[in-house]
């Protein structure tokens, strides 16, 4: 059993500020992601969890123990680094038991563990090999091998996938959800990949500026982002967001016009659609909210992506597979209201 608390932690390095006054509480068996661009502070919160970064205020703590004092090997949480920190000198199956034998475990179960875990992690036949003499991928999975020949308290995993090429990616994402359903380890997992967030997580933090923007379940996020930053960055292609008036209740830029948002009046607004949340129609569509230029048509394979030219922007949208339209020509767009999303420029936070 392990839970991870923030209390109004603070990391500053000199003046800046990386993290800010940050509260959470990562629940006991729960896959906690940190989801945030580059220098947001996720893993200097991670590096503070693993005694590698001393927090200038605030407490953290594991269960009921605070751990701000206690020294790294202490801890009991085993940590997967972006760039797999691996021992140059030593084979790959010492790497990964390596954390047993600091821990003089037998060398009966020594060599039943680690080869349990490297069959795991596909590494069985590499065992004898130095890290030299392996892939990028395959180091990155002996680190994560290492991470899991024991169970600690808490896995704290830092971008553990990005190194891989796409398909080992996806194939070690299945993998690392389904040892979190076997091993029920609470952890800790920082990513800037929205999907990875989506897929891997019990609960995202979108982290934004050293502070938390929002935290909730993948589907809450999606269906429910409370701020511009959060609706931008979650969601691939991520949704249109078009700045405009609304007088009203009703919605207008740029030949745009979306009506049904209450009775409110924002003078600087920004309309929120995602790709898949509005539909590709006829020019003559009489229903349609919109209607504009196919600027380019990209077919994916499970779908169309439409990108129509809108003022001096691009709306991108998915459409059937089968769409026809060509470039140039007229298409009509028509929003579910439902699924539009409202925010005030000026605050940044979601109005309706
Ligand atoms: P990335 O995805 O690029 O790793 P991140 O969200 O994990 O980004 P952090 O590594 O936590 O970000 O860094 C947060 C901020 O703190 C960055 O602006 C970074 O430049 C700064 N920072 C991190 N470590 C130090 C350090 N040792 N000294 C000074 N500034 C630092």
């Amino acid at each position: 059993m392990a839970s991870v608390r923030f209390e109004r932690v603070t990391k500053k390095f000199g003046e800046f500020v990386a993290v800010h006054d940050f509260d959470l509480e990562i629940r006991d068996k729960e896959f906690l992601v940190l989801l945030g661009p580059s220098g947001c502070g996720k893993t200097t919160t991670m590096r503070m969890v693993a005694g590698l970064e001393e927090a200038t205020s605030g407490d953290i703590y594991i269960d009921a123990d605070r751990i701000n004092d206690v020294l790294p090997k202490y801890r009991d949480v085993a940590m997967v680094f972006q760039s797999y920190a691996l021992y140059p000198h030593l084979t790959v199956e010492d790497n990964i038991g390596y954390p047993l034998k600091i821990r003089k475990v037998p060398p009966e179960e020594y060599k039943r563990r680690v080869s349990e875990v490297a069959r795991r992690v596909e590494l069985d036949t590499m065992l004898k090999r130095l890290p030299k003499e392996l892939s990028g991928g395959q180091r990155q999975r002996v680190a994560l091998a290492r991470a899991i020949v024991r169970t600690p308290r808490v896995f704290l995993m830092d971008e553990p996938l990005s190194n891989l090429d796409a398909k080992l990616r996806t194939q070690m994402r299945a993998e690392l959800k389904h040892l979190q359903h076997e091993l029920q380890v609470t952890t800790i997992y920082v990513t800037h990949d929205q999907i990875e967030a989506m897929t891997l997580a019990n609960r995202v933090a979108v982290m934004n500026k050293g502070v938390i923007e929002q935290l909730g379940t993948p589907r809450e996020i999606y269906n429910d982002p409370r701020t511009l930053f959060v609706a931008g960055f979650i969601g691939s292609p991520s949704m249109n967001l078009i700045p405009g008036e609304v007088k009203d209740g009703v919605f207008e830029s740029a030949g745009l016009r979306v009506g049904g948002a209450g009775r409110v009046t924002i003078p600087r607004a920004v309309l929120g659609v995602r790709p898949e949340d509005a539909l590709v129609t006829a020019a003559d569509d009489a229903q349609a909210n919109l209607v504009a230029p196919i600027y380019s048509v990209e077919l994916t394979g499970e779908n169309t992506l439409v990108s129509l030219q809108l003022g001096g922007r691009l709306m991108t949208l998915r459409a059937d597979k089968n769409f026809a339209g060509q470039i140039d020509q007229p298409a009509g767009v028509k929003i579910a209201r439902d699924r539009m999303f409202l925010f005030d420029a000026d605050t940044e936070r979601r109005v309706d």
